[in-house]
């Protein structure tokens, strides 16, 4: 008979990358609930040199910290390359990816299949995006900043504080 406890030795790291360019509630609420199921979560900022961002690496790297400065299990790193090479890397036994739609799981279970090529031994676990954020996504924060709208409650406090520093001027 397998024993379940002797399976389960292994903490269960976890990567979730993405590009929070910038960061907002909506994969805050996806990284605490995923540092709840695992026992340690890398928030992986992915630098992709071909895409215009808001924030340098070092920005994003900076502020992503900054909001998990105080929570024990939530590391966070960056990575030029593929998300599932860094996971493979850092042996991670999970990646996290989020869902908001038939359209981000189309795209996210196409990428899957691809992953598995890449490395088999790390699973990907989809996240569905919680109710009240599922409209939320960096590319509509960055639309509303150059239009000056207001994205306030897009993005955790810190980030429109840093924002507004940063010269970012919105109604
Ligand atoms: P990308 O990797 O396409 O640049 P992001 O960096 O914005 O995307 O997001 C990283 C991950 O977080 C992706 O799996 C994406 O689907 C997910 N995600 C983004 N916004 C939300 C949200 N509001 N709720 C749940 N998941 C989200």
């Amino acid at each position: 008979m397998t024993n379940v406890i002797d399976r389960n030795k292994e903490p269960v790291l976890a990567v979730y990358p993405g590009s929070f360019d910038p960061i907002t509630v909506g994969h805050m609420d996806i990284i605490y609930r995923a540092a709840d199921l695992f026992d340690e979560l890398i928030v992986c900022i992915m630098v992709n040199h071909k895409k215009h961002c808001l924030f340098s690496e070092a920005e994003r790297l900076e502020q992503v910290k900054m909001l998990f400065k105080d929570t024990a299990n939530i590391r966070v790193d960056s990575y030029h390359g593929l998300a599932m090479a860094y996971a493979k890397e850092k042996k991670a036994k999970v990646l996290v990816r989020g869902l908001r739609s038939p359209e981000d799981f189309s795209y996210e279970y196409n990428m899957t299949f691809f992953n598995h090529r890449i490395s088999p031994e790390v699973e990907t676990v989809f996240l569905g995006a919680s109710m009240d954020y599922v409209n939320i996504s960096s590319s509509a924060v960055r639309e509303l900043l150059a239009f000056g709208g207001n994205i306030s409650g897009l993005v955790p406090k810190e980030i429109e504080k840093a924002i507004i520093e940063r010269g970012g001027k919105y109604e």
